[in-house]
């Protein structure tokens, strides 16, 4: 008999301890790390993922593993190893990071392959047969003509369809013999209809070719390169780098991953990587949200099999479990919707650069406006840093206009969404059949609703934020925790009828700019205005069209989307990102115009960006202005260094809450004492404050943020310091490891 062995798994319930079991004998050969098991765990069974196989255990009553999930590993070594850092480094149980890196429609393996009934002939057909059959069965007969002229198996149901004939008359001609059945699986594939062109590689321009050159000098030998920073202003050119640099990874027999955010995942996005490696069907897997569970079950198995060698997703497309990896591309590094905002709370980027390292493989990391971080790391000699400074099409940058509110208010006496200049530059636009983009990162119609009699305001029950009133659906809503009301006619507090709406979102910039402008053609995208599945793609393509004069919209238009006969770009207001109570509200102001910017402009004609603000002196305004990515980050890391934030010291922010304000407090004040008590000298402990948003979905929130350079160190210790201290159950404390949320 050969030596019994166990099986060290974490299960899929959050326990935060791993548990050993024995591996019965038949299963022996099969069961690996990364296995799927099914085990008993207390009085029922659980599913769990095999992280390592023992010779020996110390461990108690041990008892056998009930049954193999699936019959291959669905997690590498690497792949765990990768969790394990994860949890480590981001403070956060390991149940919670698995999740995290399986899909649950692969954890549960309650979904699988879809399968098909597909008809073939069984031998060949002489047609005497077939006219024997027809003066006793005429439709069978009819059916067996049909499957005699295939050339190979079709699904049953569409020769059905097109035929016309049913399911009896197949059955008959099964039993007669004519005709093979048979089951196979086939793949969900979300891109089924769309028919790919293949596109080939363009010949690069000299900036081009150098950046890709160095790509491919990582590839020759991973082991050695740093992950690669490409700064490239928009228009430059990365994606073509991308692509080029896939070609020379898969053509060294490895595969790579491309991540995106999930904005950007457009139809437009996966068509460019879909179209390039249309050679074979199945190259290119795609992952994001929008998946049916059966598409993410097949996408998932089909990279999971080998077949998918490319993966274009989003941030958890970083976990794709492909072998022999090659590159990671992260487009748009700088995309603060890389952090996942629920445990694990990990940022894609970092992850991608860690695995990259686990499995020698190159990291490439592209942006218009890299992060601070990765700037930082650039010139620390971290990253290699590679610039595109040219648009591909020698377009200029545009001309960036700053408008200053405040002598406008002056000049208008009222406070007016868009100023002369602005409305001016729109006419003149609408004269020459050119195209506008008009931004505003608030959606809705009014953002408060006020009584001018007793001050009271329309706050939402749960949170401490207004009300927006929404025109259209002519409700109120909360944003926040998605809380709506009807719209009052009187003040609920005094019954005056003195109620005043003030402040303003995309929907009413839609109203006010289409009573301006009554000959142009005015469409919004936002979150409200896009909730139909595909109105996001019309929109875009009614634009890019030209049907479309003036487009107003969310951060949805900032990102990644071009069009060349767009040559006017207004800001409406530059100070709702730049005044947020966050340390990265400079940066992301100016990543903001930055992106915005790249928007306007063609050819010969540079685009005009207006920037409406009431603070046109500060900093990243002004900067942003003069293109100067240099001068901003070097005025913008010396704030952080004086500060002690990032990218100098690693910030983790624990926010303490309960439906209870005294209970959060006295929790947060208890968890801040035992934290001084834990912590060394080198680490920053600031005393708990209330949230920003101090009430968030009925919940009271406090805020402890400490800061320090040893992160791990400090994730270590502040879980250990958790871990001791028992809150009581109405109060939850998590745990933010760099962390991007500071309301
Ligand atoms: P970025 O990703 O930097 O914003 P893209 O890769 O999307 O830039 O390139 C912008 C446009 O220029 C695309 O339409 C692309 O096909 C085109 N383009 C890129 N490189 C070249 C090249 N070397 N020659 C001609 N056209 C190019
Ligand atoms: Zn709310």
């Amino acid at each position: 008999m050969s030596k019994s062995s166990y099986a060290r798994v974490i299960i899929d319930r959050s326990i935060h301890r791993e548990l050993d079991y024995l591996i019965p004998e038949m299963l022996a050969e099969k069961l690996g790390i990364g296995s799927r098991v099914r085990v008993p765990f207390r009085e029922r069974s659980a599913l769990a993922t095999v992280v390592a196989v023992l010779e020996e255990t110390d461990a108690q009553g041990i008892r056998p593993i009930e049954a193999l999930v699936g019959d291959k590993p669905v997690l590498s070594a690497k792949l765990i190893e990768l969790a394990r850092w994860m949890g480590a480094y981001y403070c956060c149980p390991i149940e919670a990071v698995m999740r995290s890196l399986l899909p649950q429609v692969i954890r549960r393996a309650e979904v699988t392959w879809k399968k098909q009934l597909f008809v073939s002939a069984a031998k060949e057909i002489p047609s005497d047969e077939i006219d024997k059959l027809r003066r006793r069965a005429p439709r069978q007969a009819e059916l067996l003509e049909a499957v005699s002229k295939l050339r190979q198996p079709v699904p049953a149901a569409d020769l059905l369809r097109e035929t016309s004939l049913d399911n009896q008359t197949l059955r008959a001609l099964e039993k007669r013999g004519f005709i093979v059945l048979r089951e196979e699986a086939v793949a969900r594939d979300p891109h089924a209809e769309d028919l790919f062109i293949a596109s080939s590689d363009l010949v690069l321009n000299p900036e081009q070719a150098a950046a890709l050159g160095a790509v491919e000098e990582a590839l020759v030998a991973p082991a050695k390169a740093k992950p690669i920073l490409l700064h490239g202003v928009t228009g430059s050119g990365k994606t073509e780098i991308y692509l080029q640099a896939i070609h020379s990874t898969l053509s060294r027999g490895r595969t790579a991953i491309v991540l995106v955010p999930e904005i950007s995942l457009t139809p437009q996005t996966v068509e460019r990587f879909k179209s390039r490696f249309a050679e074979a069907q199945d190259t290119v897997a795609v992952l994001h949200s929008h998946l049916s569970e059966g598409e993410r079950h097949d996408e998932w198995h089909k990279i999971h099999a080998g077949r998918a060698r490319i993966v274009v997703g989003a941030r958890s497309a970083v976990f794709a479990p492909l072998e022999n990896l090659g590159l990671i591309v992260v487009d748009e590094e700088h995309e603060t919707s890389y952090k996942q905002e629920e445990a694990p709370r990990y940022h894609a980027r970092d992850v991608a650069v860690v695995r990259a390292k686990m499995e020698q493989c190159v990291v490439l990391l592209g942006t218009a406006t890299p992060s601070l971080e990765s700037y930082h790391n650039a010139i620390q000699q971290k990253y290699r840093l590679l610039n595109l400074t040219q648009r591909v099409d020698n377009c200029q940058m545009p001309l960036m206009r700053i408008v200053d509110l405040r002598l406008e208010r002056r000049k208008q006496k009222v406070a007016a969404i868009l100023s002369e200049k602005l409305r001016a530059a729109i006419t003149s636009r609408l004269e020459k059949h050119e195209q506008t983009i008009l931004f505003l990162n608030r959606r809705g119609f009014s953002t408060s609703l006020l009584c001018s009699n007793c001050g009271e305001a329309r706050d939402c029950p749960n949170c401490s934020v207004a009300l927006t009133f929404h025109r259209g659906a002519a409700r109120l809503s909360c944003h926040l925790c998605g809380h709506t009301a009807a719209v009052p006619k009187k003040c609920p507090a005094c019954s005056q009828d003195a109620l005043i709406y003030s402040g303003f979102g995309t929907e009413k910039v839609e109203a006010n700019v289409t009573q301006l402008f009554p000959g142009a053609v005015v469409r919004r995208m936002d979150a409200d205005s896009m909730s139909r599945k595909d109105a996001y793609r019309e929109t875009l393509h009614a634009f890019r069209a030209g049907k479309i004069d003036i487009l107003v919209g969310t951060q949805m238009i900032a990102k990644g989307l071009h069009f060349p006969n767009v040559t006017l770009v207004g800001i409406i207001n530059a100070d709702l990102a730049l005044h947020m109570p966050d340390f990265r509200a400079g940066e992301r102001t100016f990543q903001l115009l930055t992106q915005v910017a790249g928007r306007a402009g063609r050819g010969e004609t540079p685009g005009e960006v207006f920037v409406q603000t009431y603070t046109p002196f500060s900093p990243s305004i002004q900067f942003a202005r003069h293109h100067d990515f240099a001068g901003y980050f070097q005025q913008e890391l010396e704030f952080r260094e004086r500060c002690d934030f990032p990218p100098f010291k690693h910030a983790v922010l624990i926010t303490v809450r309960s439906a209870h304000e005294a209970r959060a407090q006295f929790s947060a004040e208890t968890i801040t004492r035992r934290l001084k008590e834990a912590l060394p000298a080198e680490f920053i402990l600031s005393s708990p404050v209330p949230a920003p948003l101090e009430k968030l979905q009925g919940h009271f929130r406090f805020h402890i943020l400490m800061r320090g350079e040893a992160i791990m160190r400090l994730s270590r210790l502040i879980r250990e310091t958790l871990d001791k201290l028992p809150l009581p159950e109405d109060v939850v404390a998590s745990v933010d490891v760099d962390p991007y949320q500071l309301l």
